[in-house]
């Protein structure tokens, strides 16, 4: 391991709820909370001002509404997340050839490969630069945590936040995580978190005192030895430019195609345990369980399903791909099954739920034939145009957002992130003057400002 403190975690604040609130002058300061709202939904992210009430991403939505009832419920709008994404990736980028995101909001970079950082002193000044430039360019804050391995600036970031930036010094590693929960280690899934409950291991310190047999014993060779290293804060692991891994998958094709349901039932099962065995030896779990489905004529079907939280749990991955099986026909036969699961995580973080959601979200946009997404829908057919949350524009009034919908009525506030809160005003959902409009920019761009990402702005 270095001995410099020269990987750099960041992690943006709260930040789909951020770019809402930074857009939509009337939300600063209040409880906003962005997610699915269809009856299966959950929260992506929750706004500072939302988590005082309790609420907290990957919970259920209903759980959020009874919590906070008075909070402002908006969906996604994942297009100007990317583009505010691409911004910040592309300050990153500037310090290093080495970043790794894990999701739109956040990062491994490793500043010493970019020749910026070698000691403390540098590493904190790049830290404060980067939280400065964060902040001109896209108007929004991050937190930033710095340490000499991956699993301690994680660490760091979360303790900074919101708007702070932590370094942890080396030397001081074994010390800090010690008293720490087991689950703050990454590869720690909430099944192994359960299963070194029942063996009575709840912290870093009765892991590391547990000693490497024991773990072993409990967790299988790879998994034992790794969890060990991580226990006494060794952690190698290198920041790698490209996240290697976005999904676990197995498949099998068959030599004569599967026409009995009972067998197709049993092969699932089969490949869902192999898939999790692949997904526990890589130290990892993920939210979505994704099963493919080759029938004779070569047409292929794949269904998904978003959990809660992340899991490496055989018998989840197996009842969920059950389930996705339910809605395939097979009566033709079968040539192809696969299992798989993605929206990975090897620590369980909140961003990296509120991503798999997101996705799932955007998959029910963009593939209509995808019934089990029907949970996210957003209420009838009529009123999908106008979803809470996102930009319209009206004829006389300009700018505004949808603040809800219902009985043949849009309402519409007509702020932009420039003006002063805006004022609502109701509409009939066909009215021949609204109409959908593109989110605008947080931050405008004035000749000579700070600008070098070049792709920025609406699109
Ligand atoms: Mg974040």
């Amino acid at each position: 391991m270095r001995n410099a403190p020269t990987i750099l975690h960041l992690d943006m604040d709260a930040f789909y709820a951020s770019v809402e609130q930074a857009s939509k002058p009337s939300l600063r300061g209040k409880a906003v909370i962005v997610g699915g709202l269809g009856p299966r939904g959950v929260v992506a992210t929750a706004s500072y001002e939302a988590r005082v009430f309790g609420v907290h991403s990957a919970m259920p939505m209903a759980q959020a509404r009874r919590l906070a009832p008075n909070a402002a419920y908006l969906v996604p709008r994942f297009g100007i997340y990317r583009d505010i994404s691409e911004q910040v990736m592309a300050l990153l980028r500037e310090l290093s050839p080495l970043v790794e995101p894990l999701s739109l909001d956040e990062a491994f970079v490793d500043l010493e490969a970019g020749g910026v950082a070698w000691d403390e002193a540098s590493a904190r000044l790049v830290g404060a630069k980067l939280r400065a430039d964060i902040r001109a360019v896209t108007g929004l804050s991050g937190s930033v945590g710095l340490a000499a391995s991956k699993m301690l600036a994680k660490i760091a970031s979360e303790q900074a936040k919101p708007d702070g930036l932590v370094l942890i010094e080396p030397g001081t590693e074994r010390a800090l995580l010690g008293p720490m929960s087991v689950r703050t280690l990454p590869g720690v899934g909430p099944a192994t978190g359960d299963h070194l409950r029942r063996a009575g291991i709840h912290t870093v310190d009765e892991l590391a005192e547990a000693g490497e047999d024991e773990l072993v014993r409990l967790l299988g060779k790879a998994h034992g030895h790794a969890l060990y290293a991580m226990a006494l804060a060794h952690d190698e692991r290198p920041v790698v430019a490209e996240r290697e891994a976005k999904s676990v998958s197995v498949e099998d094709t068959y030599d004569v195609d599967i026409h009995d349901r009972a067998r197709v039932g049993m092969e699932v099962q089969r490949l869902a345990d192999r898939c999790v065995r692949r997904l526990r030896a890589a130290g990892l779990s993920g939210r979505t369980i994704v099963l493919k489905v080759r029938r004779y004529d070569f047409s292929t079907l794949t269904r998904s399903e978003t959990l809660r939280g992340p899991t490496d749990d055989p018998a989840v991955v197996r009842e969920a791909a059950a389930r996705l099986l339910d809605s395939v026909d097979t009566t033709g036969g079968v040539r192809l099954l696969g299992v798989g699961v993605s929206g990975l995580a090897d620590y369980t973080q909140e961003d990296l739920f509120a991503q798999a959601a997101g996705e799932q979200v955007e998959h029910a946009e963009e593939e209509g034939d995808q019934e089990e997404f029907a949970g996210e829908r957003e209420a009838a057919p009529a009123e999908r145009r106008w979803v809470a949350g996102h930009d319209v524009r009206h004829t006389e009034y300009g700018h505004g957002w949808v603040q809800g919908s219902g009985l043949g009525r849009v309402t519409v506030r007509f702020e932009t992130p420039e003006s002063e809160p805006g004022r609502v005003r109701t509409f009939r959902v066909d009215d021949p003057e609204l109409e959908p409009a593109e989110p605008l920019p947080l931050v405008v761009r004035r000749p000579g400002g700070v600008d070098d990402s070049g792709s920025v702005g609406v699109g």
